[in-house]
C-alpha cells in the first residue's frame, strides 16, 4: 500500500465517523473512536481535517466549557452561565434578526455567553 492511499483511507475513515455524529463531540472523543478502528491514526490528521471542515462550512465549531466543540448543525449555541456558582446552563435563539442588523456579511453560526446570577443563586 502507498503512502497516500493510506491517508486517503484515513481521510474517508474520519468523515464515515463525523457523519454518524448527531450531537456535539470534541476533537478528543472523536480521536478515541477513531483509534479503535485504526490504530495508525494521528491526532494531527484529525485536527487537520476538522480544521478544512470548519473552513466548507460542513463542521461549526464552539467553545464550550473551555473545549472546542463541533457540530454538523449550524445551530447556534448560547451559554447563560452564573458567576456566583460557574454553573453554565445552555439554551438556543430562534431568531437571528437582532444580528443580522448589526453585521455585514453572511452569518454561519454563533454563540452568545451570557453571565449573570442563576436562580438557586439569587434565592440564596
Ligand atoms: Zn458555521
Ligand atoms: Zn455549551
Ligand atoms: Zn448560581
Amino acid at each position: 500500500m502507498t503512502k497516500k492511499s493510506r491517508k486517503t483511507k484515513q481521510k474517508e475513515l474520519i468523515l464515515s465517523e463525523i457523519s454518524t455524529c448527531n450531537s456535539l463531540f470534541t476533537a478528543d472523543e472523536l480521536y478515541k473512536k477513531l483509534k479503535k478502528k485504526d490504530t495508525t491514526i494521528g491526532i494531527a490528521t484529525v485536527y487537520r481535517l476538522l480544521k478544512d471542515l470548519r473552513k466548507k462550512e460542513e463542521l461549526h465549531s464552539f467553545i464550550c466549557e473551555r473545549k472546542m466543540i463541533y457540530s454538523r448543525q449550524k445551530n447556534n449555541h448560547c451559554h447563560f452561565i452564573c458567576q456566583k456558582c460557574d454553573q453554565t446552563t445552555h439554551f438556543t435563539v430562534d431568531k437571528i434578526d437582532f444580528l443580522k442588523t448589526k453585521i455585514k456579511g453572511e452569518v454561519c453560526h454563533f454563540q452568545i455567553d451570557v453571565y449573570g446570577t442563576c436562580v438557586k443563586c439569587l434565592k440564596t
